[in-house]
């Protein structure tokens, strides 16, 4: 569970990026959030992994307050949490095996355990004939799917999605949300940054809508607009 208790984050004095949020999200949910460029998406996911602190409140995973985490712990919580991000951010000198299994040795696995996993991630995400392409061989959708096999490898709580389809046209963006779908299926915690209202609207799960810094609508089977 992550629960945001009074969150605000106050980058500079022109720079209020969060304002007091309070937000609680269960396991295994699928939670969008959306809002205009500007509205605190990235900054939200960057809190979440102490990639940025935030300026006032307590933010817990699983009943672990992380705004207190020792330094020596945050790779712990960073492995607990998968991230995908809109321009994907592959190795241009690892072919797509590789690329997966460069998370795998940072997090110390052994080659016995990288040869097991890899090849079933790449599988449930659609990429087992791609396993020796490179990143310039790949479509936007592939290269995403390699991204989100990544993120999965480690067999995270939370994958956190930050715009993944906004480089992609409407069949790869469905084919990425439906792989989505699936990996919370499978009982991972999704939260989906986006601005794609067709994708909200057709979606039909909770949305929280930020605007400014603040939630302003927070609801079950939400829209992007009310
Ligand atoms: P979104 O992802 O919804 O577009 P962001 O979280 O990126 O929103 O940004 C929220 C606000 O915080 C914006 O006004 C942005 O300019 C500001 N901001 C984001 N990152 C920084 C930073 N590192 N330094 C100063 N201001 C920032
Ligand atoms: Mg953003």
């Amino acid at each position: 569970m992550i629960f945001l208790d009074n969150v605000s984050k106050i980058y500079s004095e022109t720079a209020t990026a969060l304002k007091g949020i309070t937000l609680r999200i269960k396991p295994k949910e699928f939670v969008s959030l959306v809002g205009p460029s500007g509205s605190g998406k990235t900054t939200l996911f960057k809190l979440l992994i102490r990639e940025e602190d935030p300026s006032e409140g307590k933010i817990f995973f699983e009943d672990v307050d992380i705004t207190g985490m020792a330094a020596k712990d945050l790779p712990y919580l960073r492995r607990r949490v998968g991230r995908v991000f809109q321009d994907y951010r592959l190795l241009p000198m690892k072919n797509t095996f590789e690329n997966v299994a460069f998370a795998m040795e940072a997090a110390g696995k052994t080659k016995e355990e990288i040869e097991h996993d890899v090849p079933q991630v790449l599988e449930l995400v659609g990429l087992a004939d791609k396993s020796n392409n490179f990143p310039h061989e790949l479509s936007g959708g592939e290269s995403q799917r390699v991204a989100i096999a990544r993120a999965l490898v480690n067999r995270p709580d939370v994958i956190l999605a930050d715009e993944p389809t906004g480089n992609l046209d409407p069949t790869n963006t469905w084919d990425i949300i439906r792989l989505l779908e699936k990996i919370n299926e499978l009982g991972t915690t999704v939260m989906l940054a986006t601005h794609d209202k067709e994708v909200i609207d057709s979606l039909g799960r909770r949305v929280v809508a930020l605007e400014k810094g603040e939630v302003i609508r927070d609801e079950k089977k939400g829209k992007y607009e009310e």
